[in-house]
């Protein structure tokens, strides 16, 4: 049911700008814009510029007012905006007189759901929406700009549509005699699903490659204690964030920053050293923390300590990531201003030897084109974990059709299809029986 209460917000940054934006929607916008405006009409789309006045009759501003007739609006309804002066208090004091004449404050994400509601955006596009405004790299922004232009919403509809004329067809033939389907329809029915099947899994690789271009793509430093993992991090910093000391184990805690590396935000975080068979519980979080750092990290940076000989602890790292595949690590000798001790065949080919004297702007390249490789491409990108565990799901339900659908248990197969037709379509409108019921009608014409 829908909310006919009338709502207001504040619609600009809180701050101090050249223009405010009141932002009023609902069926009353029009009559509370006209009694503050004293006008008697507004025209649909026109700025009129009018003085504005409080209840008691006094000048407030001068603004633009524009109106919006629904249905062609942003949240579908009637909405008059009011471009005022910039500055919290003029805006805060047009938001009281809008509230005074009886609208109530928006509550956060409330026109969106409006929008939604009122069938002017889809779940997608409203998640979009509220990523761009929080978007910190021109990267995400354009991903984000495709997915509000309808790139996902496309993508959805398109695995739907198949869906729904998969379960119409199995439907009919579990209820009705069978010999009014096309003779090789389940042939192509598997034939779809192995389409759906690829265009799913490549769009979850896809979008966890490129997880951190929303958020910041994490890079984890690692190392034993020592090694330089604090100095490293406060040089990519650029500042003095971390504590540096030369007491191994002074790095308790993690210490997590972003930063901006060519055209990407990355978040680095420096963990605690790992140290086998410790007896120190504080340092022995810190090791579990490094263990948990590269499973939550998109690029390890792996410190080892050219003046020291390669031992148990550094093995005990290089054993992890070895078992680490699905990362991108970057191997870094660090203080190779001192005495060359560490056994270089250790590491591979492709490590960076790095010091405190010299530039670490190969290590910056070097990142840049790693996160290059991870962002541009035209795959499409799901944005949002809500995003991921639907197309997952999605993806479960058609891998277990697959089995019923050879053996003819069609209701078994019919019951994943359902499923899987949910899950794609929380991506972008729940999913209505009454739409298959059309297709089934419109398509069979049923009972005629
Ligand atoms: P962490 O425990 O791994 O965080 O190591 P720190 O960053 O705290 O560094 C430990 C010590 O090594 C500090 O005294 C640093 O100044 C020193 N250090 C770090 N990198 C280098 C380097 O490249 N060369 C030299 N000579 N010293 C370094
Ligand atoms: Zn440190």
């Amino acid at each position: 049911m829908l909310d006919e209460s009338t709502i207001v917000a504040i619609a600009t940054a809180n701050g101090i700008g050249s223009i405010s934006i009141v932002r009023v929607s609902g069926k009353d916008a029009l009559p509370i814009a006209l009694k503050i405006s004293k006008k008697d009409s507004l025209t649909p789309r026109l700025a009129t510029l009018s003085t504005l006045y409080s209840h008691d009759d006094k000048p407030i501003d001068e603004a633009l007012l524009i109106y919006f007739k629904a249905p062609f609006s942003f949240t579908g309804e009637d909405i008059v905006e009011f471009q005022c002066h910039g500055g919290v208090a003029i805006a805060n004091i047009i938001l009281d007189e809008v509230i005074h004449y009886g609208a109530r404050l928006a509550n956060p994400g409330e026109y969106s759901k409006r929008a939604f509601l009122n069938g002017k955006i889809d779940l997608s596009k409203a998640e979009a929406i509220s990523k761009i405004i929080e978007a910190r790299s021109e990267d995400a922004v354009k991903l984000l700009a495709k997915q509000l232009k309808g790139e996902l919403s496309n993508f959805v509809e398109d695995i739907r549509k198949d869906l729904l004329f998969m379960l119409a067809y199995t439907e009919v033939s579990i209820d009705y005699a069978e010999e009014d389907l096309p003779e090789d329809i389940f042939e192509k029915i598997e034939y779809k699903l192995g389409n759906i099947k690829e265009k799913l899994s490549n769009t979850l690789d896809a979008s966890k490659r490129r997880e951190g271009m929303i958020e910041g793509f994490k890079i984890a430093i690692i190392g034993k204690p020592n090694v330089g993992k604090s100095s490293l991090l406060n040089r990519l910093l650029n500042f003095d964030r971390a504590i540096i000391s030369d007491i191994a184990g002074t790095t308790r805690d993690t210490i997590e920053e972003s930063v901006k590396i060519g055209t990407h935000i990355i978040k680095i975080v420096d963990t605690a050293g790992i140290r086998d068979e410790t007896t120190d519980v504080i340092e022995k979080i810190g090791i579990e923390k490094s263990i948990n750092a590269i499973n939550e990290a998109d690029i390890v940076i792996s410190l080892f300590d050219n003046s020291k000989v390669c031992d148990k602890e550094d093995e005990k790292i290089l054993s992890l990531l070895e078992e680490t595949t699905d990362k991108t690590i970057i191997k870094v000798l660090n203080k190779s201003d001192l005495d060359n001790v560490f056994d270089k065949s250790k590491l591979d080919d492709n490590f960076i030897s790095l010091s405190t004297k010299e530039s670490i702007k190969l290590l910056i390249l070097k990142l840049e084109t790693i996160l290059d490789k991870n962002t541009h491409a035209d795959e499409m990108t799901l944005i949002s974990k809500r995003q991921v565990d639907s197309v997952e799901q999605t993806l479960y339900h058609i891998n277990e059709s697959t089995t019923p659908l050879h053996t003819g248990e069609l209701e078994f197969f019919a019951h994943h299809i359902t499923e899987a037709l949910h899950n794609i379509s929380n991506i972008t409108r729940p999913f209505d029986n009454d739409e298959m019921l059309d297709v089934m009608f419109g398509e069979f014409c049923l009972g005629k």
